[in-house]
């Protein structure tokens, strides 16, 4: 991740304290047993949705303990799936997904020309700690600005504007303040010069196990903390989009621009993201979750 000086470019850099805290396991977690059929006339509810609006999936093929179904035309499973079991999940125009049952439902992650692959692998995972889906959990992000900051009318607007941005598009309120809320963590957001031009901001995100737990947002000069697509593209680093896009439309496209409202692409990939589990990994597998781990356990000790 390096800034780009044909362009002039804001860039993330990443801290996190703990890189690696858990290896994901995705092989090997026995199956869960037997697999009961529902009936014909009363087929179980367990539904394959997917993208933001968690629309029903026909034809999908679900694996699961050794056997392969397809779901129904409401994107139903004509079976009974227990919490804990290790699903495998294919059907057109989504990304494969990887999962354990946790309750009756599971929302495949689109590709699509909307919502391509790439854009997914470029700001959610290529540059993120172990590649694992990282993002804000906590309730409310706190950006705490500098006096210098604060003190200058346009680069505060700018800055609150985007919190107000972002509160919309990631369900996670972002607001201007000195302190963290008891459910919140903080962005530092200041200024520094030592910024080598033409790099316009800096963002670090610090992070553990796929969970963003604050950072520093920097800006070179005034004058790029009160550019609007800026201090949006820095905050989006913040939630746990930490790459760039390749796509000018996105606000975090590489290089800066004067777009300033995120794309509906972009805003997708938040909607998927809050769908996710910190940890999950590209295409779209998660780690296992404790009945999986238990399943697994049980079925190691057999001989
Ligand atoms: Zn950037």
């Amino acid at each position: 991740m390096t800034p780009n000086a044909r362009f002039g470019r804001t860039f993330v850099h990443l801290l996190w304290l703990v890189t690696v805290a858990t290896a994901v396991s995705v092989m090997g977690c026995g199956g869960s047993g037997q697999l009961t059929a529902a009936s014909a006339a009363e087929p179980s509810d367990f539904v394959v949705r997917s993208g933001p609006g968690g629309a029903p999936l026909a034809g999908a093929t679900v694996q699961i303990a050794g056997a392969v179904l397809q779901t129904d035309s409401q994107g139903r499973l004509a079976s009974v799936v227990p919490v804990g079991a290790e699903l495998q999940i294919e059907a057109t125009g989504n990304l494969p997904r990887h999962t354990w049952a946790s309750n009756n439902e599971v929302v495949l992650w689109p590709d699509t020309v909307a919502l391509p692959r790439s854009d997914t692998w470029d700001l959610v995972y290529r540059d993120a700690p172990s590649q694992q889906l990282t993002r804000v959990e906590a309730a409310q992000v706190t950006l705490r600005l500098s006096r210098a900051l604060a003190g200058d009318a346009e680069a505060s607007s700018a800055i609150a504007e985007s919190a107000r941005r972002m509160s919309e598009v990631s369900g996670v309120r972002y607001q201007v303040g000195m302190a963290a809320a008891a459910n919140g963590i903080v962005f530092d957001v200041d200024i520094d010069p030592t910024l080598q031009d033409p790099v316009l901001g800096h963002t670090s995100v610090r992070s553990r196990a796929g969970v963003v737990n604050g950072g520093r947002v920097s800006f070179r000069t005034l004058a790029a903390a009160r550019r609007l697509n800026t201090t949006l593209h820095e905050l989006g680093h913040t939630f746990g989009l930490l790459g760039h896009s390749a796509d000018a439309r996105n606000v975090m496209f590489a290089s800066s621009s004067d777009v300033t409202e995120f794309s509906p692409t972009e805003r997708s990939i938040f909607a998927m993201m809050r769908e996710r589990q910190p940890g999950n990994r590209f295409p779209d597998i998660d780690a296992a979750g404790p009945a999986a781990a238990s399943v697994s356990l049980a079925a190691s000790l057999q001989p």
